[in-house]
């Protein structure tokens, strides 16, 4: 072929989105994969509209070898391009032809082929290669490793299957000439409307569904065929056809299968067309399973498909997905827009789950499930992933975001319904309490500089990756859920499924939605939403009280304790001393008053001074709490007086679960400079506490002592046993109540909690915790079937058999590895896997690391390993990853998971310095794929080095720490070794280990006769106190170090009772930091005096 003058094609270049005089419409592709020689031909056929004439037709290809191309144009002139350059660096194809190519339809026919990814590694040539687009996986069927091949098109990965307009929708330039033009045709001419496609399916696939179930011919609503016109859409159909498939092999897409044709040892399977989708929605697999399937009340079919002879590990993700569906039709007034859905395990994935319009693939882990190796935590991951992906079929296929800035309306949509449907589908889980870990997580995450806003600009398709990261699926799932409390569920409802319904089939803004919410809710939501969406960070809202007016000011909250100058439109909910005296409002400005004097039903003008006390009294009582329920995406700051009536609320019961954990995370994020300070330490307790009764996991009780050990550990090693003690001393009381088995009909969360709880006494070596667990663990190595090591406490097990472990002592990792070989479930070798690296010898930590460099551990797993790296390997892991980070470039690319090696490995520290030598190392490795993770976990690093400084200058803290380790035993060993007991509430008198004991016997004793259906069960709880106290006092008899601990505090009988009085006395935090620490020993000599 001839070149032409280069500088015509320089033009393309170097821009961030493809030119639009060319749209694709149909698809025909034909893919012939080779699964022995690992690669694959084809070829496609696309129908285009030329709006313009040209010369040129850019589309995207990449690691492509073009071999034929031509266009047919509608005069069935063939047009051989006279120049074909496939550039690289903007991942494009540029056809440039001998003369231009006149306005109207034609077909553009390329040949094609590449090279399979063997094992998602062979493919990975350089730096710009991440996720491969088709891709060679093996599994094991009757001990024999055999190939199968699978898609992972989402971002901008189709391109490297075949040449494509590769973007969700092409820039829509007609687009306001189009809505006039077309909202006027007819309905019958709508025929000739691009939206056609689209509903031309929904409504043969409704229409088709509805006749085969009520026997009758079914009507359309040709209303919702004008709607849908309203805009041009610049998405395509597809037809694909699957060739050279092995004939024993199942062969899925999109679409069901329309005619297999079989040839000997291969066959040929075609699938019916598409509706429009996007390229990243498009997808195929090819490989060996077994499946089960279902039926949605409306008649869908679908499939959960698993690895050969598992099928019945599917059966939980199908109902999910079954029931999902079903909802999602309902909530979305909206029928799910195909005529089937399939669900796919495919054995290595790079992330958990795809919702390729119709096959939505998972990693294993996410879609397999069985009650002997399925934690309570994974039986809820496994719910939230089918309802997201389902959702996503509605929210992302067919209406599909226009650019890949508004890519959160996908996931902060999907992430916000998926705890909707899980809500709806197992209301026992509170699943939207556990809510607060995304609004926290989000909250964290945006409260650092190097932050970014929900909606961002693409510079280049491969930064893409950084944006599915904390701000869009937790802080826009957060904002969503803020918004929807604010205007209402109902009026919530109506604007989603008006904005399915309008825009099915087409692209669309963030903005096109906020109008729809607009229209619906009367609120003006678009300004407002912008500010969230459209700028990073979040405000703090300061309240003051004063004369029954409320007085708010808003300014940014960054972790660094500086003041950004961001400002928001936020809606402000406010109950007033009960949750049925409530007000909405928005805070448009910095500052803000509210008048509550007829909320809290003050009596304004009354000349009756008894009246003006009784108000006065009442004021006192009354709580002020702002940010109800915590929906809102923003921390409040109560002022001194609000906040202890805040306290006493917590303390008479008025303020609900939420609630109460908002008041003291707030307490705690305000206080979390001084983390390891007193107030950050008395904060910890009742956070804790809080965290135990909701069942929190992320942000449950063991992150909390994690994060503080982590910064203690530089600022205070001498104190790092007292400090692991005080929270052993913390949980240990919920870890009692819950035991190491499951009662029979105990709740989902007792189940999850077990796990943290145990899982934390294990991390902090609870001496008592380990002799147990290693227990259970030789009665489980001797025999396989025991029922003494159940799911939930496996990875606590783990955890503690790993923290005994040492180079001269390997038997625990030794039988671990083992297990980690032989185990088959792919949840229990995940758990395995994240208990290995938690060892304090930094010798295993690496062997373990280098195992996950193996063959042995999956691409996606390491995400596990490198989670539980313990503290005492962080230095270790850091030189490996220095070593190692070559190879590691070239296994897993520069995808996301790169992400998980950055965060996990360099964030456990914190000093300046390391900072400056991971930035040193980093200089000439950035990547744009990257640079955004890495510099956010610098600036976590940097933030806790200022907190150990911080810290250091507190000489007395150490004095304090080991008074608060000994404080909550205390209280037990008094009972235990002090004749006169504290406890001295009603039932609960106690007294030595044996009085214990005959007091609950006594009680029961002299009940027998006067039980009462009224009383019983209060009656219960008591003894049942009595005796758990009987055990915990006997158990603490039995740690002898724990005595002397003890005593020695005693001794220093002043810094115990300083302790009990801040851990006790509600209104500590009030007091200046310095004053505690200084004042507290003649403080309390004072008091006890
Ligand atoms: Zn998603």
């Amino acid at each position: 072929m001839e070149h032409q003058d280069p500088k015509k094609i320089e033009q393309f270049k170097g821009q961030p989105r493809l030119p639009t005089f060319a749209v694709p419409k149909r698809y025909d592709l034909t893919i012939k994969t080779d699964l022995s020689a690992c690669n694959f031909s084809g070829t496609v056929l696309i129908r285009l509209s030329i709006l313009q004439a040209t010369r040129f037709l850019v589309l995207n290809a990449l690691e492509l070898v073009i071999n034929e191309v031509s266009f047919t144009d509608s005069h069935n002139h063939r047009h051989i391009p006279c120049d074909v350059v496939v550039d690289s660096d903007d991942e494009i194809l540029v056809l440039v032809f001998e003369q231009a190519l006149g306005v109207g339809d034609g077909v553009l026919g390329i040949g094609f082929s590449g090279p399979l990814s063997e094992h998602m590694k062979g493919f990975y040539k350089g730096f710009d290669i991440d996720v491969p687009c088709l891709f060679l996986l093996t599994y094991v069927e009757a001990g024999v490793k055999k190939n199968m091949a699978a898609t992972q098109f989402e971002a901008v990965d189709a391109r490297r299957c075949f040449p494509c307009w590769d973007e969700p929708a092409l820039k829509d330039i007609t687009r306001s000439s189009a809505i006039n033009k077309v909202v006027r045709l007819p309905a019958k001419a709508n025929a000739a409307v691009d939206g056609y496609a689209c509903h031309f399916h929904i409504f043969v696939n409704v229409l088709a569904i509805l006749s085969s179930l009520l026997g009758t011919p079914v009507s359309y609503k040709p209303l919702k065929l004008v709607k849908h016109a309203r805009r041009t859409r610049r998405q395509a159909t597809f037809k694909i056809t699957l060739d050279d498939v092995p004939s024993e092999l199942t062969a899925l897409s999109n679409m069901p299968v329309s005619l297999e044709k079989v040839d000997g040892q291969l066959k040929t399977v075609y699938f019916e067309d598409s509706p429009i989708m996007s390229t990243y929605l498009v997808a195929f697999v090819i490989g060996s399973f077994d499946h089960i399937e279902d039926t949605t009340t409306d008649g869908i079919k679908v499939r959960a498909f698993c690895p050969v002879g598992k099928s019945e590990q599917g059966k939980f993700a199908l109902d999910v997905a079954v029931r999902a569906l079903d909802l999602y039709r309902n909530y979305f007034s909206m029928p799910y827009p195909l005529p089937k859905l399939d669900m796919v395990a495919v054995p290595e994935f790079p992330g958990g789950a795809m919702e390729n319009y119709g096959l939505i693939t998972y990693c294993e882990t996410e879609l397999l499930h069985d009650d002997l190796h399925s934690a309570a935590a994974n039986t809820q991951r496994l719910a939230i992933v089918v309802t997201h992906e389902v959702a996503h079929q509605w929210f992302g296929n067919l209406v599909t975001m226009e650019w890949w800035t508004h890519l959160w309306l996908n996931e902060g949509f999907a992430t916000w319904v998926s705890y909707l449907a899980t809500d709806k589908l197992f209301p026992e889980w509170k699943i939207w309490t556990q809510f607060l870990e995304m609004i926290t997580g989000g909250l964290v995450m945006d409260s650092l500089e190097q932050s970014h806003p929900i909606e961002v600009d693409i510079p280049h398709a491969r930064s893409i990756e950084e944006l599915f990261d904390a701000i869009g699926y937790k802080k826009g799932s957060s904002v969503i859920r803020m918004l929807q409390d604010y205007v209402g569920d109902d009026v919530f409802q109506r604007s989603l499924a008006s904005y399915i319904n309008r825009f099915a089939c087409q692209n669309v803004k963030t903005e096109d939605l906020w109008s729809v919410l607009s229209e619906e809710s009367g609120v003006e939501v678009n300004s407002m939403m912008d500010l969230w969406t459209k700028q990073k960070g979040y405000p703090v809202i300061s309240v003051e009280y004063k004369d029954q007016i409320l007085e708010f000011e808003q300014s940014q909250f960054l972790s660094s304790g500086l003041n950004g100058d961001g400002q928001w439109i936020v809606p402000i909910t406010v109950s007033l001393g009960s949750y049925d005296k409530r007000n909405n409002f928005l805070l448009e400005t910095k500052h803000g008053r509210l008048d509550i004097s007829e909320l809290s039903g003050s009596c304004d003008g009354s000349s009756n001074s008894n009246e003006k006390r009784n108000q006065e009294e009442l004021d006192k009582n009354l709580w002020v709490k702002i940010n109800v329920g915590q929906t809102g995406f923003y921390r409040v700051k109560y002022d001194d007086k609000l906040t202890a009536r805040l306290r006493k609320a917590i303390v008479d019961k008025c303020l609900s679960p939420s609630d109460k954990f908002g008041v003291y995370k707030v307490i705690y994020a305000f206080v979390s400079s001084d983390v390891v300070g007193v107030r950050g330490l008395v904060c910890c307790r009742e956070l804790i506490n809080e965290t135990l009764i909701l069942g929190l996991r992320d942000h449950g009780p063991s992150n909390v002592c994690y994060n503080v050990t982590k910064v203690s550990i530089d600022a205070m090693p001498d104190s790092v046993d007292d400090l692991k003690q005080f929270f052993i001393n913390l949980i240990l009381l919920s870890s009692e109540k819950l035991g190491w088995e499951p009662t029979s009909g105990e709740s989902h969360l007792s189940a999850l909690l077990r796990e943290q709880v145990l899982m934390a006494l294990a991390t902090f070596g609870h001496s008592r915790t380990h002799e147990e667990a290693m227990k259970r663990f030789q009665t489980y190595l001797v025999d396989r079937n025991t029922s003494c090591l159940p799911v939930d406490i496996r990875k606590a097990t783990y955890i503690s058999v790993m923290s005994h472990t040492s180079t001269t002592n390997r038997n625990g990792f030794e039988s671990l590895l083992m297990e980690y070989r032989e185990a088959d479930a792919v949840q229990e070798k995940t758990r395995i896997l994240r208990s290995m690296a938690s060892c304090p010898d930094p010798i295993i930590v690496l062997e373990v690391l280098n195992l996950m460099m193996s063959e042995e551990v999956r691409d996606q797993d390491v995400i596990y390993g490198l989670a539980g790296i313990s503290l005492e390997g962080r230095e270790t892991a850091w030189i490996w990853l220095n070593e190692n980070w070559d190879a590691i470039l070239k296994r897993w690319g520069t995808g996301m998971i790169l992400h998980y090696f950055i965060r996990d490995i360099v964030t456990p520290f914190c000093s300046h310095e390391k900072a400056d030598e991971v930035e040193a190392f980093f200089a000439s490795r950035m990547h744009p794929s990257f640079a955004m993770n890495l510099r956010q976990s610098i600036e976590k690093v940097r933030i806790k080095a200022r907190w150990v400084d911080n810290i250091k200058q507190e000489e007395s803290l150490k004095d304090l720490v080991k008074g608060l380790a000994c404080m909550v035993v205390a209280e037990a060993v008094e009972a235990a070794m002090v004749p006169s007991p504290p406890f001295n509430s009603g039932f609960e008198s106690a007294g030595k280990r044996t009085e214990v004991h005959k007091k609950a016997d006594e009680v029961e004793a002299f009940f027998a006769s006067r039980s009462h259906p009224s009383f019983a069960m209060n009656l219960r709880q008591s003894i049942d106190r009595i005796r758990l106290k009987a055990r915990w006092v006997d158990n603490i008899k039995q740690e002898e170090s724990l005595k002397d601990l003890v005593k020695a505090t005693l001794r220093s009988s002043g810094s115990l009772k300083i302790s009990k009085y801040l851990l006790l006395g509600f209104n500590c935090h009030e007091l200046p930091t310095d004053f505690i620490v200084r004042g507290s020993l003649q403080q309390a000599s004072l008091e006890s005096a």
